[in-house]
């Protein structure tokens, strides 16, 4: 009891995890960065600031990822210059962004993204036009486009990791959240209390996963223990920042794990309402399926071959149709237009959580109708299919539901064999079907009641 009331208490604590007001400074000879393995364009771009007299560091994601001996995505650099000085020192700048200003310094094909030094406290005053940080009564912060010290830039970072500043030109590292030795035992750690940071930006609950898939981190205690709990806070989130999120998890090239810690901590259902009800309903079918288009698309990346979103998502909203399109039969919808009204529900269903545009989901649409079409196959049907623009996503689509483990009656493997077969050879592989009752034509009336059970060309997932 007593010790519950004291858990209520907020002592006003520094917490073992606090920004320094000084650095831990790491000398050349005290870590493994050097100058060389940084873009000299992100070298150039924090020398340049410097001879202008201004502080500037390689910060963030880079650094992070050359002490782990990956390669960066990006480049990313601090400095105390505004946006408007920085842009004076280049002529290939261009300051971008509503929420928080950032220089975009471009070289050919290489951009360097030049932030100014944030800090997320509110101010008193408004003197050289900055914004005031403003909050959301659950705490989450909406405006954070204060500047800031060095110090105040780092504290508003999400986790230790991610806080370590670079100096090319000293080959010097600062340190000011003990960055440096969760680099060394591969921890996840937020800066400051996590409840707290997690309702200032619930998103950092999903970059936390991604951080963790994609190094191979564990993530610290303190850290993971409220995420399950504060995992609803997503669902306020604007619905286009969760969609670039959910494109940063699942096409990082580590999805399968992703979407494991995904589960684990809860934060899968408010990201994918449709997919996790589906799941409750139908877990092996559900999962497998998820899961290999997932390892798929890992796979791709690692070969370097091109990924698509709109799979992805007809991935993810597939194991739903059937059950919706009978709910829609049942109501007195012919089978047809109720397959396309589920479609269509389903994918508004999902656009409310992640914003996904219509360059994808047009595709996801065209995935599924190729799906009631690859088994018709009779007369021209074939080769005409073979010519359609999404044959290639349609055919992979149903290799990835038969190896989810729906019966397809050899669907796939017919046409893996059709495309590889001569003229001759197609024209035989068309007669034999005639005695095949899932390639016969459409039209065909049914005899008996309308069907319930899964048809070989139709998702069995429900
Ligand atoms: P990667 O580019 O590999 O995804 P990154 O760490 O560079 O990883 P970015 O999203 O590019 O991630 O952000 C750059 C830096 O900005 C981060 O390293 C972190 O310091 C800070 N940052 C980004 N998003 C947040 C956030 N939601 N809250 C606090 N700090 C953030
Ligand atoms: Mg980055």
């Amino acid at each position: 009891m007593l010790k519950k009331l004291f858990q209520s208490l907020r002592f006003p604590r520094r917490p073992a995890n606090a920004v320094r007001t000084t650095p831990q400074v790491l000398n050349k000879s005290q870590h493994a960065l050097t100058r060389a393995q940084i873009s000299r364009h992100a070298v150039s771009v924090v020398e340049r600031l410097q001879k202008a007299g201004y502080d500037a560091y390689a910060v963030g994601g880079c650094v992070r990822d050359l002490l782990l001996g990956l390669s960066p995505k990006d480049y990313d650099v601090a400095t105390n210059a505004t946006p408007e000085q920085v842009r004076a020192e280049f002529r290939n700048a261009r300051v971008i962004g509503r929420r928080f200003k950032l220089v975009h310094v471009h070289f050919g094909r290489e951009i360097i993204e030049v932030a100014t030094f944030r800090s997320h406290h509110p101010q008193g005053d408004d003197d050289e036009g900055n914004a005031l940080a403003s909050q959301h009564e659950s705490g989450r912060i909406l405006r954070d486009n204060i500047y800031g010290t060095l110090e105040d830039d780092a504290q508003r970072r999400d986790f230790t990791i991610n806080a370590l500043y670079f100096d090319p030109s000293s080959e010097r590292i600062l340190d000011y959240a003990n960055g440096m030795p969760d680099i060394r035992n591969r921890l996840i750690r937020l800066i400051g209390m996590p409840e707290r940071r997690y309702q200032e930006d619930p998103v950092r609950m999903l970059r936390a996963v991604r951080f963790a898939a994609k190094l191979d981190f564990e993530i610290e205690r303190h850290t993971a223990e409220p995420i399950a709990e504060l995992a609803p806070l997503l669902e306020d989130i604007p619905s286009p920042r969760l969609f670039d999120e959910v494109l940063k998890l699942m096409l990082g090239g580590n999805a399968e794990r992703t979407y494991e810690l995904l589960l684990e901590y809860e934060l899968f259902e408010p990201l994918f309402p449709v997919t996790a009800r589906a799941m409750e309903q139908n877990p092996d079918y559900t999962d497998a399926l998820v899961r290999h288009a997932l390892a798929n698309t890992d796979e791709r990346i690692r070969l370097g071959k091109p990924v698509t979103p709109a799979f992805l998502f007809a991935a993810l909203l597939w194991p739903a149709l059937p059950g919706r399109a009978l709910q829609l039969q049942d109501r007195g919808m012919p089978p047809l237009p109720a397959l396309q009204e589920a479609a269509h529900e389903l994918i508004v269903e999902q656009c409310r959580r992640t914003a996904v545009p219509k360059r994808f989901t047009i595709p996801v649409r065209e995935i599924w109708d190729m799906q009631e079409r690859l088994p018709r196959r009779h007369g021209k049907r074939a080769d005409m299919l073979l010519e359609n623009p999404r044959f290639r996503a349609g055919y992979d689509f149903l290799l990835l539901r038969e190896q989810a483990g729906e019966r397809t009656n050899g669907l796939g493997d017919w046409w893996t064999r059709y495309q590889d077969a001569s003229d001759t050879e197609r024209r035989g592989m068309i007669r034999q079907l005639s005695n095949n009752d899932s390639a016969a034509p459409v039209k065909k009336k049914r005899r008996g009641g309308r069907r319930r059970g899964p048809r070989t060309d139709r998702p069995s997932g429900e």
